[in-house]
C-alpha cells in the first residue's frame, strides 16, 4: 500500500496488487482532492461475499459491478454505473459484518432501482460534469491505473467521491425497501441498517461534528427510520446475526484497515502487547512494518501464519513485509503459499511473480512470466500486472513482447497515446498474424488519434503490404476498452 514514510519505489503502482496486504494503487489520501483507491483481496473477497448473494437476488450481474475500497477514514458508501464504492472508514465503524451488509444492500437499491442522482445544489450541479470524470477516474484507478485516475481527478477540485450528490427522500425509502427485500431472499437480517444508521446519527448529535458526508447523500429522516424498523423487524430473519466467525472476519480486517491507515502509534497503542489475540497481532505486525521494524513485523506475522496456515492473507503479509525490504528471495515462498490456498487471485499472481522477477535468474524470470501472464487472464485490464510482466519481458531481453506488454499497459491505464507509441514499437519485431501482433494490431487501431486514418507502422506496411487486422470492434473482448461508467445527473435514464 502507498505508505508515506515505508515506500521504496517512487511508483505507487509497485505496491498495487503488491502482496496485498492492502495495496493502495494511488497516491495516499494526503490530500482533499481525490480519492485514493485501495486493492485489498481480502477486504475485497469480504464485500464481495456480502455484495454478490444481494446483487444476484436483485438480477444484477455480479461480474457487471465492481466494488471500489476507497481510503477515507469518514463514513461513506456510493453507487453509480458500475461501482459500489465504500469506504475504509465505513469498515471501521461497523460492529457487525450485517451492519456492512445493509449499506451495500442500500447501494444494490440504488442501482436497482436505477436512481439518477440529484445535484445538491446549483454549485455542485455546475460541477457534475466533475463527477463524471470522477467515476471515470475511479474506473481507470479500478483497472490498475492509479496514474491515469490521479491525472483525471487534478482536473478538478473535488471534495469526495459523491459528497455533493444527493438521493431524494422518496429513492432513500425505495432503495430502504429494496435492501430488506434483497436481505430476506438472501436470508439475512435487516437489523444492521437500523443498528448502524442510529449510531451514525447518534455519534453525529453526541460530537456536533460537520456534517457527515453519508448522511449529505442519503438524507436520514426520522420517517425512514421507522419505515425501516417497521419492515425489518417483520422480517423472519430479523434475529439472525452473524455468526462469531464473520464477526472474527470482520475484527481481523478492521486490524489491516488501522495497521495500514492509522498512525503506528496509535495502532499499537489501541493493540498493546498484552493483547495476544489474532486481530492484534494482524494489527502490530503492520505497523511494526511500517515503522521499518521488519525483525518484530516477521515475529508478529509468523505467529499468525504458524497458527493459521490456512488463511492466505497472512502469508501474503509475510510476502509483502520480505518482498518490501529486499528479502524478495525469501517472498517467493510465503507468496506461493498464499496462491496454493487461493488460486484465482490476480493480486497474489502479480505478488509472487515480482518476487521472482526481483529474485533473478532465467529460471525465476520463466516463471515469473508465468505468473504474471496468468495475473493479466485473470484481470484483463490491470495495468500493473501488463507493467510488470513488461518488466520481464525486458530483464528476458525480449525487447518486442516488453514494448507490446508496455502499450497493453498503458492502453489499460487510458493512455491512449502511450499505448500506440508502445505498440507501434513492438510490432516490427512480432510475427506477423501471431496472436501478439493482433494484439499490437488491436491497439494501434483502438488508439488512433481522433480523425486519423488507422494504419499500422510505416515500417510494418511498406514490407509486407498486408490487409489491416480486423478492428478492434470485432474482437472487443479481447481488447476491452477503458471502463466507461455512465451516470446522469438531475433525472433522466442511465
Ligand atoms: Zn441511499
Amino acid at each position: 500500500m502507498a505508505l508515506p514514510g515505508i515506500r521504496r519505489n517512487p511508483v505507487c503502482r509497485a505496491f498495487a496488487g503488491a502482496a496485498a496486504a492492502l495495496a493502495a494503487l494511488a497516491a495516499p489520501a494526503a490530500n482533499a482532492q481525490g480519492i485514493s483507491l485501495l486493492r485489498d483481496a481480502e477486504i475485497e473477497q469480504f464485500l464481495e461475499d456480502y455484495t454478490h448473494p444481494i446483487l444476484e437476488v436483485a438480477d444484477i450481474p455480479p461480474s457487471s459491478i465492481e466494488i471500489l475500497i476507497v481510503n477515507d477514514a469518514s463514513f461513506n458508501a456510493f453507487a453509480g454505473g458500475r461501482y459500489i464504492g465504500v469506504n475504509t472508514g465505513l469498515i471501521n465503524f461497523a460492529e457487525t459484518p450485517n451492519e456492512i451488509e445493509a449499506v451495500l444492500a442500500h447501494e444494490v437499491g440504488h442501482l436497482k432501482a436505477r436512481h439518477s442522482v440529484r445535484a445538491q445544489d446549483a454549485a455542485a450541479a455546475a460541477s457534475a460534469p466533475m463527477l463524471l470524470g470522477l467515476l471515470l477516474a475511479a474506473g481507470a484507478i479500478a483497472a490498475g491505473a492509479p496514474d491515469a485516475g490521479i491525472g483525471l481527478l487534478g482536473l478538478g477540485q473535488t471534495v469526495g467521491t459523491a459528497n455533493f450528490l444527493k438521493y431524494s427522500r422518496s429513492q432513500e425509502s425505495t432503495a430502504d425497501q429494496l435492501s430488506i427485500t434483497f436481505l430476506d431472499n438472501v436470508g439475512h437480517s435487516s437489523k444492521g441498517a437500523l443498528e448502524i444508521w442510529s449510531r451514525v446519527r447518534n455519534s453525529q448529535i453526541i460530537t456536533g461534528r460537520r456534517v457527515n458526508p453519508y448522511l449529505q447523500t442519503h438524507p436520514l429522516a426520522n420517517a425512514r427510520l421507522s419505515a425501516l424498523q417497521t419492515r425489518a423487524e417483520a422480517s423472519p430473519y430479523f434475529e439472525k446475526g452473524d455468526s462469531p466467525e464473520e464477526i472474527h472476519r470482520l475484527r481481523l480486517i478492521q486490524a489491516k484497515i488501522k495497521g495500514f491507515l492509522h498512525d503506528p502509534n496509535r495502532t499499537l497503542r489501541e493493540f498493546p502487547l498484552s493483547d495476544q489475540s489474532e486481530p492484534a497481532h494482524y494489527a502490530r505486525s503492520v505497523a511494526y512494518y511500517r515503522y521499518s521494524d521488519i525483525d518484530n513485523a516477521l515475529k508478529a506475522v509468523r505467529i499468525l501464519t504458524d497458527a493459521h496456515p490456512e488463511n492466505p492473507y497472512y502469508h501474503e503479509l509475510e510476502g509483502q513485509i520480505l518482498f518490501e525490504y529486499g528479502r524478495a528471495a525469501e517472498a517467493v515462498e510465503p507468496h506461493r503459499n498464499s496462491i496454493a490456498l487461493i488460486p484465482d487471485n490476480a493480486l497474489f499472481r502479480i505478488n509472487l511473480g515480482r518476487a521472482l522477477l526481483s529474485a533473478g535468474g532465467p529460471e525465476q524470470l520463466k516463471e515469473a512470466e508465468k505468473e504474471l501472464k496468468r495475473a493479466t487472464i485473470l484481470e484483463r485490464d490491470n495495468s500493473f500486472a501488463w507493467f510488470e510482466l513488461a518488466r520481464v519481458y525486458g530483464a528476458q531481453g525480449n525487447e518486442p513482447l516488453a514494448n507490446l506488454a508496455t502499450a497493453e499497459s498503458r492502453y489499460q491505464a487510458g493512455a491512449k497515446p502511450d499505448a500506440n507509441h508502445f505498440a507501434r514499437r513492438a510490432m516490427p519485431g512480432l510475427n506477423r498474424g501471431s496472436p501478439e501482433w493482433r494484439q499490437a494490431a488491436d491497439i494501434i487501431l483502438a488508439t488512433q488519434p481522433e480523425g486519423a486514418e488507422a494504419s499500422l507502422p510505416q515500417g510494418v506496411e511498406e514490407s509486407q503490404p498486408q490487409p489491416l487486422p480486423p478492428q478492434p470492434e470485432a474482437e472487443k473482448d479481447a481488447t476491452p476498452d477503458v471502463p466507461d461508467p455512465v451516470i446522469v445527473i438531475d433525472g433522466g435514464t442511465r
